[in-house]
């Protein structure tokens, strides 16, 4: 274990906790690229195998690098335990797989990433695992879909791209009273806006990807939560499996967490900016942000969260060929679907991350034709609205 007091603040945590230095002296984080470790006698060799010494065996288990990552992530959310995983998705899938069996019940918001459906609907379900789809901010129906099966409610909040908001508090009460594990994808937000764990989530999951990097340079996941279950069931799973993390990812990480405090206030500043700047012009019809007055839940928001994120949508006039012409006008913004990035990026919900949809299931998920989605990157904010304004 590293050395670093738990009242630091997030700032101080993210810059220094989970380190431990070698012998070398080395200021800033080693990389270690080593596959085994040394063991120094034939009975330290047993006594590690047998679990009755703690130390290094094999990077699939633990890893240096790896571990300071987890740590140091682990400090941020307020949480025991962190895994450090492959890609966010094999961070979902991780958690599924070691807490689910054949014949459990998982209700999930609606309003999740895209693969995420199909990770529970296309590869969990033939397993035996069924899931339930709600509206996010309908406790009513989470109520309803909860059965004596269900194990976990899984959501994240704010959604993308809509921006609804979550009552983490009552959602972990709910969870709670009926035996179930409330599991928070918190990728929009980092632990920097907002801590489930705090709210009374079980479990929080990362794609490491976006704001974690925060540069668009690496994929990568983690899994944060109290040591019974992510410590041991999770990593037990992630140990035995092999979606572990590289040491050279959980290195960018790492240095992408020293920052992350101020880039997630300058993302937020920024899209809080554009969010206020589309509000007020003529051909958009409706801007979704969690951080402006005017988003209807505000006030939850405000208590949740330490402000809006990067991410933004917006309801041009004039359905798609408006939204295409508003895309295409673009030269700054990036048309990609990444996001949480340094770099802006702008998308069109209908006809990328959400046309795999019927018509119908595309109006029910309140994704119209003239939706966009931008991803405020951290350029500067009279660029970004320029690069906007033309295509208005
Ligand atoms: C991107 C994303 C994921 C998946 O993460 P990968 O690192 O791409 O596997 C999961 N959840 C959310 C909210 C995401 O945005």
């Amino acid at each position: 274990m590293s050395d670093f007091d738990e009242n630091w603040a997030l700032e101080t945590l993210a810059v220094r906790a989970g380190q431990v230095r070698t012998a070398e002296g080395e200021h800033s984080e080693p990389i270690f690229p080593t596959s085994s470790f040394v063991f120094p006698s034939a009975a330290e060799a047993a006594a590690r195998f047998k679990g009755e010494s703690k130390g290094n065996i094999y990077s699939r288990f633990t890893n240096p690098t790896v571990r300071t990552f987890e740590e140091r992530l682990a400090a941020l959310e307020g949480g025991d335990s962190c895994v450090a995983t492959s890609s966010g998705m094999s961070a979902i899938l991780s958690t599924c797989i070691a807490l689910l069996k054949a014949g459990d019940h998982i209700v999930s918001s609606r309003s999740i990433f895209g693969t995420t459906v199909v990770l529970f609907n296309k590869y969990l379900q033939p397993f035996g695992v069924e899931t339930t789809f709600v509206d996010l901010t309908d406790l009513d129906a989470w109520k309803k879909a909860i059965k004596p099966e269900t194990k976990l409610l899984f959501l994240e909040t704010p959604s993308n791209p809509l921006t609804e908001v979550a009552d983490l508090k009552a959602l972990a009460d709910l969870a709670h009273e009926n035996d179930c594990l409330l599991v928070v994808d918190n990728c929009l937000c980092t632990p920097v806006l907002q801590q489930p764990l705090k709210l009374g989530a079980d479990i929080v999951i990362h794609s490491a990807t976006k704001y974690i990097d925060g540069q668009g340079r690496a994929i990568g996941g983690a899994v944060v939560g109290n040591k019974e279950l992510v410590g041991e069931t999770v990593f037990g799973f992630l140990r035995t499996a092999g979606p572990t993390l590289s040491p050279f990812n959980a290195w960018i990480f790492l240095k992408g967490l020293e920052t992350l405090s101020l880039r997630m206030k300058a993302h937020s500043a920024n899209a809080l900016e554009l969010a206020q700047f589309l509000e007020q012009h003529k051909n958009v019809n409706q801007v979704h942000y969690s951080g402006l007055p005017s988003h209807p839940q505000y006030e939850l928001a405000s208590q949740q969260q330490f402000a809006g994120s990067g991410v933004l949508s917006f309801e041009v006039k004039g359905g798609k060929e408006a939204a295409w012409k508003l895309i295409d006008s673009t030269r700054l913004l990036s048309i990609t679907a990444n996001l949480g990035d340094t770099k802006s990026t702008i998308t069109h919900p209908a006809t990328t991350t959400h046309g795999r949809l019927t018509d119908e299931e595309r109006q029910q998920a309140g994704i119209s034709d003239g939706l966009i989605r931008v991803s405020v990157g951290l350029e500067s904010i009279d660029d970004i609205k320029a690069d906007i304004e033309k295509g208005l």
